[in-house]
């Protein structure tokens, strides 16, 4: 344990403000939330990126979302073969055990993770490839979706359109999962996608039928 250090301080003054704060104030709610367990109606699937905040954004209480972050928000397809899939096992604990009814992927502007994979389609030796070991091979999730855009845009027209693609190409890749495939056959779960721009602060919605995002 040498290696570890304690809480920074910046931290710990935050913690003892929301402790004293908000929690005093629905200390009741967390209370039913420790002995009831969670139930929540929505999964969230976004990007581990600072500036993008669903509970901020859906004014999300304690309880309300199960939320899975990682890098693009990127679903890999169903591959029961043994290996480490962090978000795999999300969605099965989130759709088998505690049964959503809505999951939500919630792609956004500016993705460092997305610009990347664009890169490392478009380029012959992109950065990504030399500086991270597991970054690059990550992205691979998110390749498919390259050859669904348009590469004689400009390239901040393109990025944009890749976070849309990424998106729904996770949505495709959900459904490749049976158990979320039966769940939405049976009407007991729906997919959603969106997409977040962080500047402007706007939310488009995928529209299931045109395969646009638009402002809601
Ligand atoms: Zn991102």
């Amino acid at each position: 344990m040498d290696k570890m250090k304690p809480l920074p301080d910046d931290l710990l003054s935050r913690y003892q403000a929301w402790r004293d704060g908000t929690f005093a104030e629905k200390q009741q709610d967390y209370e039913d939330l420790a002995e009831n367990g969670q139930k929540p109606p929505y999964m969230v699937i976004s990007c581990c990126d600072s500036r993008v905040n669903p509970t901020e954004i859906f004014g999300a209480a304690a309880g309300d979302m199960f939320i899975h972050r990682n890098i693009a928000n990127l679903v890999p397809p169903y591959a029961p073969d043994g290996d480490h899939y962090g978000t795999s096992a999300a969605i099965e604990y989130a759709v088998l055990a505690l049964k959503v009814e809505s999951l939500i992927v919630i792609g956004h502007s500016q993705c460092g993770g997305v610009q990347a994979c664009h890169d490392l389609c478009s380029q012959e030796n992109p950065p990504v490839k030399s500086a991270f070991e597991f970054v690059g091979p990550y992205l691979d999730i998110l390749r498919p979706a390259y050859g669904r855009i348009d590469s004689t845009k400009p390239e901040a027209e393109q990025v944009v359109d890749l976070g849309h693609q990424g998106v729904i190409h996770s949505l495709e890749n959900l459904l490749s999962f049976p158990f979320v495939a039966e769940a939405v056959a049976e009407g007991r779960l729906s997919l959603h996608g969106a997409w977040h721009d962080i500047g402007t602060g706007t939310l488009y919605t995928l529209d299931p039928d045109s395969g646009n995002f638009t402002k809601p």
